[in-house]
């Protein structure tokens, strides 16, 4: 009945495009209910769904700790687009431009020329990437922790690290391989460092000449408190239980540059390290910026609390894209985060429906319920609703938490398996870099042949 409704009072607005940029977090969420909203109209071809992303997949970002320790394959913390959507077009690549007073962006494909792509209706879901500094060799050795082949990379990074360390009788090279930067300590910062600082010591007792305290992980921030999701008490409480685990923790200080690996801190102190990991704040999508989409003041696509974009009409944009009006809390924006990004999208969606029915758009409201970290294997810590847990019943909320959120059920039963095997099994700790260069050892054998 609601279905055959929705069809005829469409019947002066046929074959809308609905064209989703970004398959993360906002867009599989928006993509998977007009799905189930549309079913029909895109069963008979009055609306047809693209989504662009240049992966084929979703990242549960949440997870990303968790692979880089280990305990999940990288496989199962992703949601492949194109078996999740199968009446959408899922379309590799990015889009360049949005000329949205024409209707039509510029998809620039993974391989091949870009083209012109024209829409009804637009979701700008092209989420945050890492919000840099000028700070001098920070390009060269930093890196970020946004996808899943940075969290890999890291893994087998610490995992060599430890190989190289082990292996040199170079007291210098050995100190600058066991130590490990981190900048920044919010969600992403904490929660990497603590999974793989727990991972790396673990680590330890198969190697002969590494003990755990010949690790030395530096986690830099420039204000004064780690973990602001979990409010003042829980910040604390992370923060001491990251120093009781011989984490250096230094707040109120930055990062003023790491030229070759020498790492110079604002509070006087040098040092060098292999590694350093860069999770300071992120900004939106480049793509934000080359259209002519309203910005707001920080960068962000303008948006209202219907999550249309300001002043436009057939726009729509949340998550981390999009500066998004907290309605719960007046004057302040949505924070970029995966509560705001789950429910925003569910809004959006049935939103797009209502713009294509000419009904009145509902208004987006949350109220930020806290949140959840893992802080290792067993170690946690959360404030959720205004409860406070801490140690083993944080980490298992946190664990029950995202396995409920994860997307499908198939994702969900291998997060478990994964989960279950690491309780039986010991965790998996070598270093698989060289998958990073598959051809370096084909490229050897062919120097050896000319030779
Ligand atoms: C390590 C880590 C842990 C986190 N933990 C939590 C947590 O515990 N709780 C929580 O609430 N939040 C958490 N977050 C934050 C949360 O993951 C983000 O807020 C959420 O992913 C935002 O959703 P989004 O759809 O806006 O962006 P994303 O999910 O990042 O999706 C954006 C998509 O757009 C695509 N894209 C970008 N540019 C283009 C372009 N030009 N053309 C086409 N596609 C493009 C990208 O490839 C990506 O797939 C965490 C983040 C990280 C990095």
């Amino acid at each position: 009945m609601l279905s055959q409704a929705l069809h005829e009072g469409w019947g002066l607005r046929m074959n809308k495009h609905i064209l989703i940029v970004g398959g993360g977090y906002v867009g599989l969420y928006t993509a998977l209910r007009l799905q189930r909203k549309l079913h029909r109209e895109l069963r008979s071809g009055e609306a047809r769904i693209t989504i662009i992303d240049p992966q084929s997949y979703m990242t549960y970002q949440p997870f990303l700790p968790e692979a880089a320790a280990g305990n999940l394959s990288p496989r199962h913390m992703v949601a492949p687009l194109r078996r999740i959507l199968p009446k959408a077009h899922i379309l590799n690549g990015t889009v360049t431009k949005v000329n949205h007073a024409e209707r039509v962006v510029t998809f620039q494909p993974a391989e091949g020329e870009p083209r012109q792509v024209a829409y009804d209706v637009i979701v700008m879901a092209a989420g945050s990437i890492s919000r840099t500094l000028p700070i001098p060799g920070l390009t060269d050795i930093g890196i970020g922790f946004k996808t899943v082949g940075e969290a890999i990379a890291l893994r087998n990074r610490v995992l060599h690290l430890l190989d190289v360390a082990e292996s040199t009788d170079d007291p210098e090279l050995r100190r600058r391989a066991l130590t490990f930067v981190v900048v920044g300590a919010g969600f992403a910062g904490v929660e990497a460092l603590a999974e793989l600082e727990d991972m790396a010591k673990h680590s330890t007792r198969y190697y002969r000449n590494i003990e755990p305290a010949d690790l030395r992980w530096v986690l830099v921030e420039a204000t004064t408190r780690v973990l602001p999701e979990v409010g003042p008490e829980m910040g604390k409480w992370t923060l001491e239980q990251l120093r009781e685990r011989g984490i250096d923790v230094k707040l109120d200080t930055r990062l003023e540059s790491c030229e070759g690996g020498h790492v110079v801190l604002s509070d006087g102190s040098e040092f060098d390290a292999e590694t350093l990991v860069w999770t300071a704040g992120v900004k939106p999508s480049p793509v934000v910026n080359d259209g002519d989409l309203p910005l707001d003041e920080r960068g962000r696509i303008k948006g209202t609390t219907t999550l249309t974009v300001a002043g436009t009409t057939d726009a729509f944009s949340a998550g981390d894209a999009a500066g998004v009006p907290d309605v719960t809390n007046p004057g302040q924006y949505c924070a970029p985060n995966a509560q705001h990004a789950v429910r925003q999208a569910k809004v959006l969606a049935d939103n797009i429906v209502r713009h294509l029915r000419g009904q009145e758009l509902v208004e987006y409201r949350h109220k930020y319920v806290g949140s959840v970290a893992g802080l290792g294997l067993h170690q946690g810590v959360a404030n959720v609703y205004g409860v406070k847990l801490r140690g083993f019943p944080a980490w298992f909320m946190h664990r029950t938490y995202h396995l409920s959120r994860v997307p499908t059920l198939n994702r969900k039963v291998r997060v478990v398996v994964d989960w279950t095997l690491a309780l039986f099994f010991k965790r998996e700790t070598i270093s698989l870099g060289e998958m990073e260069h598959p051809r370096d050892g084909f490229r050897a054998a062919v120097a050896t042949t000319r030779r």
